[in-house]
């Protein structure tokens, strides 16, 4: 990477997410080589900087940028779309008749503006960094590669696989597995601090024992964790009971996928002694609750894996790229689920900032999600004035009341401004949302 110059961004209210000094009025963040050189007061930080840009945050909000531990850009181009077949009624054949028959019109062309609208969206909403789970069964081989070719031009910090399964048959698993295989070789030899991989799998009910193995197998040549939908439905649970005679974390376990690397997706219906195995495993389970609640799939006991010392952060699986809106559902499903208004109060903030930090910093190498020096300078300004007074007391209610619903007009990532006065720098918007128009009308007629 080019030196960049020093960067502040200041005469901000600041959320640092650092439980030292979790707030500061009137604040300002040092950015230097990528990294967070300083926090402070803006006057402090203009003497001490005084060469540095200067960007102003006019009294806005400055926060971490955002984190979404499970996502798919793959699903952009569906937006609109007409099913040929009639309306699923179950989670089987949501898949069937929708997300299997999309990945499977998918080229390599279309993957790839299919994640530059993904990655500008995710800018728009001031979420800079992803864990993608990758599917688009005819066009397996350099997929991962054009994901990332959009995501460096982007500037998006994204954590990426591509989901081996047994349903196109042996040699697209083969394909997939091919895929996860040389993405992870690629990571490893890459400078860039962006980028990383995990191994994606499907879900136990698409993989049989012998794919399940061979992926263990090819995942332990680069010491990765597995990305993998787990227990999201109870059909998932029926089949593996069924076929292998265990529930899926079991599953898992005997199949050597659990680990301080791993995410769980979804885990909703999982049993107390599955609870158990994620904790012990250090195994992280990402809860999606605006796709759990559109598929009607039910709802995850995340507030009990929480008390029991489970890390369980927070994503949209592809159903929104906001993650104001994803922490907003989680509060609102799990009073509406327990019949207790005074439930989920801490749990949704603490997944989306300090559970999806801790995932994000285990997968990247450095500190991600908190504004502390040495962390990785991924920073969003975003437009609130609070109409109350704000202080490190009452932050929480501020973001969930506040901040829901506006978007960033700032946005930093690695330290290179990648949107200004709301205006996206690192991506031509009007070409992207062009190309994807054309790409999508395509895509439409082979679905
Ligand atoms: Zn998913």
């Amino acid at each position: 990477m080019h030196a960049l110059p020093t960067l502040l961004a200041g005469n901000g209210r600041v959320i640092t997410h650092d439980d030292r000094a979790p707030y500061l009025e009137d604040g300002c963040v040092a950015v230097r080589d990528g990294l967070i050189a300083a926090v402070g007061l803006t006057a402090d930080l203009r003497r001490a900087y005084p060469g540095a840009r200067f960007l102003d945050a006019q009294g806005r909000i400055i926060l971490p940028g955002l984190i979404n531990t499970h996502t798919h850009l793959y699903s952009a181009l569906a937006r609109g779309m007409a099913l040929k077949d009639s309306v699923p009624g179950s989670f089987l054949q949501i898949l069937e008749r929708l997300w299997w028959k999309l990945d499977k019109a998918l080229s390599l062309e279309d993957v790839y503006w299919s994640a530059m609208v993904g990655m500008a969206d995710c800018i728009r909403n001031g979420v800079t960094t992803i864990f993608d789970h990758h599917a688009s069964s005819n066009a397996v081989a350099g997929s991962l590669f054009r994901i990332a070719g959009a995501a460096r031009l982007a500037g998006v910090r994204s954590c990426l696989c591509y989901e081996v399964s047994d349903r196109d048959g042996a040699q697209i698993a083969a394909q997939g597995i091919e895929e996860n295989r040389a993405f992870l070789e690629h990571c490893k030899q890459s400078p860039d601090s962006r980028l990383r991989g995990l191994f994606g799998l499907h879900a136990s009910f698409t993989l049989s024992r012998k794919t399940l193995a061979r992926c263990r197998e090819a995942a332990a040549e680069f010491d990765a964790g597995f990305h993998v939908h787990t227990a999201e439905a109870a059909y998932d649970v029926d089949q593996c009971l069924r076929q292998h005679r265990l529930r899926v974390v079991e599953r898992w376990r005997d199949a050597g996928i659990l680990g301080g690397k791993t995410l769980a997706a979804h885990c909703v219906h999982v049993d107390d002694r599955e609870i158990d195995l994620l904790r012990e495993s250090r195994t992280s389970v990402v809860h999606n609750p605006q796709s759990n609640m559109g598929n009607a799939v039910g709802c995850a006991p995340v507030l009990e894996m929480l008390r029991r010392g489970v890390r369980v952060g927070l994503g949209t699986d592809g159903y929104t790229a906001g993650m104001f809106a994803s922490m907003q559902a989680a509060h609102l499903l799990h009073k509406h689920q327990s019949g207790d208004p005074s439930a989920a109060w801490a749990e949704p903030p603490r997944m989306l900032f300090r559970e999806n930090a801790a995932i994000a910093t285990e997968c990247f190498g450095g500190t991600v999600g908190k504004l502390v020096p040495g962390a990785y300078a991924d920073i969003i300004v975003v437009d609130y004035d609070p109409p109350t007074p704000m202080n490190a007391a009452n932050l929480s209610s501020h973001v969930l009341f506040g901040l829901s619903g506006r978007s960033p007009v700032i946005v930093i990532i690695a330290g290179c401004v990648v949107m200004e006065d709301g205006k996206l720098l690192t991506i031509d918007e009007e070409e992207v949302m062009a190309k994807a128009r054309a790409a999508a009308g395509e895509v439409w007629k082979r679905f």
